[in-house]
């Protein structure tokens, strides 16, 4: 704690400083304090961002899942998907195949449309995994059936694409469906979709 405080006064005293001696101009940069209008803003750590305004490769609906995550960056990586927008929602694609209401359903399909219109995104890739606490995990929800599992992922992604592409039209969508073992594809377009499931 007394580390902290005097961290806090060393670093707020010189912008107080810096508008005292220049109240007309409106932006003063300093190396750790940005200040605007009264507000300041203390740098804690250094990175580099590029400035370059990108086109997204693909908009990514997914759980939040940790666990999956670097894999499926990876897999992305693989695929060609290197500036992606991601869409991280408890349980992923389950918010556009069984929302909890129309108000969920819309968030996620706003999402996208603002990646299309900001990002150029053309494509739109959805991600279910094993052993989501969304359905239940896989003890739970499927009785440790992971066959089960997967099929109902499947029928599950299928939904959500035709929910997709009926309110977004244009977009390619594909799926996929995650589990301790790899990728794989769901391959939606084989696959019938019933309503109810
Ligand atoms: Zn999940």
């Amino acid at each position: 704690m007394k580390a902290e405080k005097k961290c806090t006064t060393y670093l707020i005293a010189p912008a107080q400083r810096i508008a005292t001696r220049s109240p007309l101009s409106p932006v003063k940069w300093k190396r750790n304090i940005r200040q605007y209008k009264g507000t300041i803003l203390k740098k804690v750590f250094h990175c580099d961002s590029p400035r370059d305004w990108y086109v997204c490769d693909a908009a990514v609906l997914s759980c939040f899942d940790h666990r999956f995550d670097p894999g499926f960056r990876m897999f992305l990586q693989r695929i060609g998907v290197v500036n992606p927008d991601y869409i991280k929602v408890a349980g992923g694609a389950n918010y556009l195949a069984a929302p909890g209401s129309d108000v969920d359903r819309e968030f996620v399909l706003d999402q996208i449309r603002k990646s299309v219109r900001l990002h150029g995104t053309r494509r739109v890739i959805l991600m279910a995994h094993s052993d989501c606490g969304a359905y239940g995990r896989l003890e739970g929800g499927f009785h440790g059936d992971a066959q089960a599992e997967a099929a109902h992922h499947q029928r599950e992604l299928a939904r959500a694409a035709a929910t997709l592409t009926e309110a977004i039209p244009g977009l390619e969508v594909q799926a996929y469906f995650i589990d301790f073992d790899g990728v794989w594809d769901a391959e939606i377009d084989r696959l019938p979709v019933a309503s109810g499931q």
